[in-house]
């Protein structure tokens, strides 16, 4: 009998440990279901903006991005699935195309724009403000507005600046790698105090103020350190970074100090974290570098022994991308750059500007726009509210548009 009651109680006390096992299980698979759902309604609810997007430069070139391609990083299916409700869509072509070439080519790209918008009217929309942003959004479609990349674009005309702004320009990067009134990083960087000028000519301060009497964002990515100084003191206006990263954490050329991202703050303006991991990770050109030493006689015999088939690139895809994949540095320090801008100036002056399309690799987990919704994820667990990631993730660059955009 005794036995019995020992068996008994055994029985039971198993049972118990048994229930509680099940209980918490219950209780962290629901907590974790509940994370996963929050994430994403937050993500859904959120105005998301992306500052800084060259999936154009493919459009022009034949890609349908009406539907979901295979290649590249963006298309109007991704930016669906991303949560993407207002696209800054860069209009860009290289410094190779000067004079004569380079205003040209921006029309045919945002004539690329518009065919794209008039063919898909159920889905995307070209906007021109941010109320009509709004509007468009809230018709459950993509608002699309246009920013173009470098100043060589208006081919050293002031007029320009009025033709395109007439096209929907509404923010216009100063200086991509060159031009004759405004100094870029690069240059700044690599010729220093041996540049014929430094910063804005006279000519460049008549382009900033033009860019202010019309209302057009003035875009600081890619800009020398003196030609941010002369903007800002030049412009009446809030002043944008549309796609750059933290100097601090990765010292590239490319990325911003701290006294200029200050300096943005002061203006009302925004900086927009580009997803690139050159500009993310002050470790991966070397580490991209030394692979492509290591793999470029490889790759080349492969090429060379495959000359006029398409069957080269996909063997060096197959072989060589898992090296490449492994060196992508984690989203969190993507987060690192977020939370780094929102510490040293305040939640309000923060964006992102992915340069999808325009850059061959990203952080881990964000391998195109559909994935945009895992940065307002790593965002909550970082501690930042609701209204914060919403600011983070759009607010803040609508807030901009809509003080300069009238
Ligand atoms: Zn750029």
């Amino acid at each position: 009998m005794q036995e019995f009651f020992r068996s008994l109680k055994y029985i039971i006390c198993l049972t118990n440990m048994m229930k509680t096992r099940f209980l918490l299980l219950a209780f962290f698979t629901t907590a974790l279901c509940t994370a996963q759902e929050d994430y994403r309604r937050i993500h859904e609810n959120a105005i998301v903006v992306d500052g800084h997007n060259d999936v154009l430069i493919r459009a022009v070139r034949g890609r349908d991005i009406s539907m979901r391609n295979s290649l590249g990083q963006s298309d109007l299916v991704r930016f669906r699935e991303g949560g993407v409700d207002l696209q800054f869509f860069s209009v860009w072509m290289g410094t190779e195309y000067g004079k004569g070439q380079a205003f040209h080519y921006a029309n045919v790209i945002i004539d690329t724009l518009e065919a794209l918008c008039r063919r898909n009217p159920s889905l995307i929309v070209r906007v021109n403000s941010a109320a009509e942003a709004r509007r468009v959004i809230a018709g459950k479609k993509i608002a699309a507005a246009i920013g173009v990349e470098g100043g060589h674009m208006i081919e050293d005309r002031i007029d320009y600046i009025d033709s395109l702004y007439v096209r929907g320009m509404r923010y216009m990067t100063l200086v991509w790698n060159s031009n004759h009134w405004a100094t870029s990083s690069l240059e700044e960087a690599e010729h220093g105090d041996s540049l014929p000028h430094k910063g804005l000519t006279e000519f460049g301060r008549d382009v900033v103020r033009r860019m202010n009497k019309l209302g057009i964002m003035i875009d600081v990515s890619h800009a020398g350190e003196q030609t941010v100084r002369d903007v800002i003191q030049t412009s009446i206006a809030p002043v944008i970074a549309t796609h750059s990263c933290v100097y601090a954490l990765a010292p590239h050329y490319r990325n911003l100090k701290d006294d200029q991202i200050r300096a943005i703050a002061k203006t009302g303006g925004i900086v927009g974290i580009n997803f690139y991991p050159g500009f993310l990770d002050s470790s991966y050109e070397r580490k991209s570098k030394e692979l492509h030493r290591t793999f470029k006689p490889a790759i080349d015999s492969i090429r060379a022994a495959h000359r006029g088939d398409h069957l080269a690139q996909s063997i060096i895809d197959s072989v060589f991308r898992p090296y490449y994949t492994a060196i992508r540095p984690p989203l969190s320090l993507l987060i690192d750059h977020i939370d780094y801008t929102v510490k040293l100036v305040g939640i309000d002056f923060v964006g992102i500007g992915s340069d999808f399309d325009g850059i061959e690799i990203l952080p881990q987990e964000l391998d195109d726009a559909s994935c945009l919704p895992v940065i307002t994820r790593e965002l909550l667990k970082r501690g930042y509210s609701e209204s914060d990631v919403k600011k983070i993730m759009g607010g803040n660059f609508l807030r901009v548009f809509e003080a300069v955009c009238r």
